[in-house]
């Protein structure tokens, strides 16, 4: 809500008497840079418009427009994934497998090891987004073909990565839910591209990214056909390199109780070494994720990518049990 001032109101003490009345409140410039109204902030009472009508500098109060609205109708609904829902108020869901899918038996090994911890879907990339080209970029196709199989063999849906326009249709083919990584967030093109495939889509938060240019990505790909956005937390860049991110719970708990949208959250990324995955995926669903997305490995010491983050198989199945009550 915005509460337009009358052109000669004092500002100062129109912030005041809306206090008195316990608004607070946030001025909005207009143009040429003068106070053109005061948002009303969220943790604010409930107050009758008519009230703030009567507040002497006050000429209106008006609805601002959401500039996320296609987000904004998601509020308190669940995603469907394949046979699986997130959010609205479904249980937390297990996303978990491998950084990279490897070979056909480590995903085939992975598939097994998610399914029997009681998770739901198995993420693995077939394309990697490496800060260096001479990294391990993937297998590609073959390998979106052995995590399909895998998933089927186990009864899971899957989430994998598409991280070039080029490679949209090939991924959206194989992936009940499409992932769209922290660098190419705000890749617009490839969020158009990924929109039109009709598929629900996690959308990782940029490493940089505000919580408002993250709810309006969402917005592009529900713009552009997407069925459903689900948010995914994954760590933000910080000050300190003792842990490889910031993971923001705070943005977790805004989506969630605010926005009131599926969030689940990335440990790994954010923690980026395994001994620290279990009390955060644990804080995660105390703020409010529905979903956790965790690398595992079968064998963490055999891994190309992000060994020092994967989960391997007893620690995933203790945390299944502990945090989504799953597995034996
Ligand atoms: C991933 O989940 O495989 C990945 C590359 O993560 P992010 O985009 O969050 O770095
Ligand atoms: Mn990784």
């Amino acid at each position: 809500v915005v509460i337009l001032l009358a052109p000669d109101a004092d500002v100062v003490r129109v912030r005041a008497a809306l206090q008195g009345l316990g608004l607070w409140t946030e001025p909005v410039s207009g143009a040429a840079g003068a106070v053109a109204g005061l948002e009303v902030l969220p943790h604010s009472r409930a107050v009758p418009r008519e009230a703030i009508r009567q507040v002497s500098g006050v000429a209106d109060v008006v609805e601002r427009k959401s500039p996320h609205p296609l987000v904004d109708a998601q509020a308190g609904r669940a995603a469907t994934v394949g046979r699986v829902q997130v959010g609205g108020g479904a249980p937390v869901v297990l996303m978990a497998g491998p950084c990279s899918a490897e070979s056909e038996p480590q995903v085939t090994a992975s598939a097994r090891l998610v399914a029997s911890v009681g998770g739901k879907l198995l993420r693995g990339g077939a394309y990697k987004p490496r800060t260096s080209p001479y990294g391990f970029q993937g297998h590609g196709r073959e390998a979106l073909a052995w995590l399909r199989r895998a998933a089927d063999a186990h009864g899971l849906g899957l989430v994998t990565e598409v991280v070039d326009e080029a490679e949209v249709e090939a991924v959206a083919a194989v992936a009940d839910l499409v992932q769209v990584g922290s660098r190419n967030m705000q890749n617009f093109g490839l969020l158009r591209a990924v929109g039109k495939t009709g598929r629900p889509v996690l959308l990782k938060r940029g490493m940089g990214a505000r919580v408002s240019e993250w709810l309006l990505a969402g917005e592009h790909l529900l713009h552009a056909g997407a069925a459903a956005v689900i948010y995914c937390e994954r760590g933000v860049v910080g000050f300190d390199p003792a842990t490889r991110n910031l993971l923001d719970l705070g943005a977790v708990a805004l989506l969630k109780h605010v926005h009131r949208l599926p969030v689940v959250v990335d440990v790994s990324h954010a923690a980026g070494r395994r001994d620290l995955i279990p009390p955060l995926a644990r804080a995660a669903v105390a703020a409010g994720a529905d979903g956790l997305l965790l690398e595992a490995h079968p064998d963490p010491s055999q891994a190309l990518t992000d060994g020092p983050q994967a989960l391997d198989p007893e620690t995933l199945a203790a945390l299944a049990r502990d945090v989504v009550g799953g597995g034996p």
